[in-house]
């Protein structure tokens, strides 16, 4: 993976090559487990949340994404390929994905068309986006967002 700068977001994490769907692209290690949100922390769980190296920490939302989370055996997050990414494609997962709610109002700069122009947390999401991406989710979410098997749609996304 490169880091870059990725216009208004600052920096970002490319892809510095050709990856399939389903390819764990990046693996995340905890660098601490701060007590309170931090600009770069993750969320675990309820009032736990991770802080992860490079090029993980790195990584921006898109409304969008080309990543999902998994949770990995250090207590962070791997990052898996939701569809085939092209070299020199900005990777980037939702963080509705692994925030249940955000401090502040965040604008969003991904410049997909799905864009709803502020990154939105998993509270602000309806639960069809919940079943949609139930595979990605956080387990506490998953948890939380009562998918059954059943309801679960495919965890692929198209181009
Ligand atoms: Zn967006």
């Amino acid at each position: 993976m490169e880091v870059g700068l990725a216009g208004a977001k600052g920096f970002g994490v490319f892809a510095a090559r050709w990856l399939a769907r389903g390819e764990t692209v990046i693996v995340g290690k905890a660098t601490g487990y701060p007590t309170e949100r931090t600009r770069v922390s993750v969320q675990l769980d309820w009032g736990r949340q991770v802080e992860m190296d490079a090029p993980a920490t790195l990584l921006n939302h898109s409304c969008a994404p080309n990543l999902g989370v998994r949770q990995n055996h250090w207590s962070a997050y791997d990052f898996v390929a939701l569809r085939d990414i092209l070299a020199g494609e900005e990777l980037a997962f939702d963080y509705a994905m692994t925030e249940h709610s955000l401090v502040a109002s965040l604008p969003c700069w991904c410049g997909t068309t799905a864009c709803q122009g502020e990154v939105l947390p998993w509270s602000a999401r309806d639960q069809r986006w919940r079943e949609q991406n139930a595979v990605w989710l956080a387990p506490y979410l998953r948890v939380a967002s009562a998918v059954t098997p059943a309801q679960r749609l495919s965890p692929w996304v198209n181009r």
